[in-house]
């Protein structure tokens, strides 16, 4: 297979460009709007857990959920779809993010159709497949450490801007373009007009590919912004097994990306 760094630049951006948009058949489908929320951890109300961390506009842009008496015991507990939803995400996305579910919402609220997206990501496992509707309360995947890289706990996030994914640069790191997860949830715990099917855009959000994750930084951040290291983008990683570019926590993958825990 042809190296990114064998072609030019503008042949490489459209090499990436085809590589990184989602399956377009899925433009638009049908998913069924939400009667309610509750928490993705021991639903409705999370009982057992609790949130370790907090979101924070430009910083820590989800929650992160984790059990009582001690993280550990949260390991390959169940995560739950806050809602009806289809599932727009269900793989594993490498570097900071590990094994991500995405469920596009849509609800009634105010006469008017809504939609938002829930992530769930650093997923021991993984039940959902892209393009499947799930019901409230569904098991989507297990509570894990992201390939052992952190201790076990639920990133968790919602998004108002559908076109973030995974991808943080591409939204504003601030409540324009996120819910606050807890506060959502419990402000929509029961909704009227719950059932309906309605039409749901789903491919309009950038995925790195599982070959080449660690592109992906390059590419998100030009050419807004330069790489200050593009060259061990290219040469040292591009071609590493997954698990050798995962021993990189330290490298300049990491910088590259932005990424700590998400
Ligand atoms: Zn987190």
């Amino acid at each position: 297979m042809l190296k990114i760094s064998q072609i030019s630049p503008p042949l490489a951006l459209v090499t990436l460009f085809l590589t990184v948009v989602p399956c377009a058949c899925l433009a638009q489908t049908i998913s069924k709007t939400a009667d309610g929320f509750d928490l993705p951890v021991a639903p409705p109300a999370g009982t057992g857990f609790y949130k370790s961390r907090g979101f924070r506009s430009g910083g820590h842009l989800g929650e992160d959920w984790v059990t009582d008496g001690g993280s550990a015991k949260g390991f390959r507990q169940p995560v739950h779809t806050i809602g009806n939803g289809i599932v727009v995400l269900a793989r594993d996305i490498h570097v900071a993010w590990g094994n991500v579910v995405m469920i596009r919402h849509s609800w009634i609220e105010n006469r008017q159709i809504h939609f938002a997206d829930s992530l769930y990501a650093h997923l021991d496992r993984i039940n959902v497949r892209e393009g499947q509707q799930v019901g409230k309360g569904q098991q989507i995947g297990a509570i894990g450490t992201n390939h052992g890289m952190y201790p076990p706990h639920l990133h968790f996030e919602i998004h108002k801007d559908l076109g973030i994914g995974v991808n943080h640069a591409a939204g504003t790191r601030d409540l324009r373009s996120y819910w606050l997860p807890t506060e959502f949830v419990m402000a929509r715990r029961h909704l009227a007009g719950g059932g309906r099917n309605v039409p749901t855009p789903v491919a309009n959000f950038l995925l790195p590919t599982t070959e080449h994750p660690w592109n992906l930084g390059h590419f998100w951040h030009s050419p807004k912004k330069k790489s200050t290291h593009p060259k061990s983008s290219k040469s040292s990683l591009s071609h590493h097994s997954t698990s050798t570019a995962q021993k990189h926590t330290s490298s300049n993958t990491w910088k590259i990306n932005h990424y700590s825990d998400p």
